[in-house]
């Protein structure tokens, strides 16, 4: 059984970042981003409940979606505004903190949500909070906590897997993480060089 398999029955959490996570919703074993594991409605709700990006109002509204229209239409865009960050904190992780084009694009759409948002109290300081009465305050949500990562101190800490797509935020110390996950591209890897050697070898 393929790894891949695994990681369609249960979301992992291991970017470090609720929008690294959002963006690690692929279960592809490459570099490749055509298999998203929130590509049903319901499965993107049970990412949007486990994802710590939303708050219990929002997940609430979520729940209250229920026409296949809208509901397709929304994962479209959210599948829209997912690569695009992909492409922004790829970037990243490989060539630091340079002109990144594909950040303008998102930077004024940054700007129109916080146009659109206000400024609300919560336990960590002060959040900007979406206006729901806005048909886009979904797409406003995530751009919140791109925003967020953006700007966060942690965002130095931005690597890409070695193998598969991912990004996480490298909080060890001394030579670093090269893979998502040692129990799964981590091994990978291992097996591959293994192979390699066996092969040279013999
Ligand atoms: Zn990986």
């Amino acid at each position: 059984m393929g790894w891949a398999v695994i990681k369609q029955n249960s979301f992992s959490f291991l970017g470090g970042h609720p929008t690294l996570d959002f963006i690690n919703t692929v279960v592809d074993q490459d570099k490749d981003r055509g298999c998203s594991s929130i590509a049903q409605w319901e499965r993107f709700l049970e990412w949007v409940s486990a994802s710590g990006m939303f708050t219990d109002v929002q997940i609430k509204a979520f729940h209250q979606i229920v026409s296949s229209a809208e509901q397709e239409q929304l994962l479209k865009v959210i599948h829209k505004l997912r690569e695009k960050e992909y492409a922004v904190l790829s970037d990243i992780a490989m060539n630091g903190f340079q002109p990144n084009k594909p950040l303008l694009e998102l930077e004024s759409k940054i700007k129109e949500a916080i146009g659109r948002a206000s400024l609300s109290a919560a336990p960590e300081g002060y959040q900007w909070q979406p206006d729901m009465a806005q048909k886009l305050w979904i797409e406003d949500a995530f751009l919140f906590s791109f925003e967020q990562l953006l700007r966060s101190q942690e965002l130095k800490k931005l690597k890409e897997c070695g193998r598969c797509s991912w990004l996480f935020l490298d909080k060890g110390r001394g030579r670093g993480r090269r893979w998502c996950d040692m129990s799964t591209c981590g091994n990978r890897a291992k097996l591959a060089t293994f192979r390699n050697r066996a092969r040279e070898e013999g």
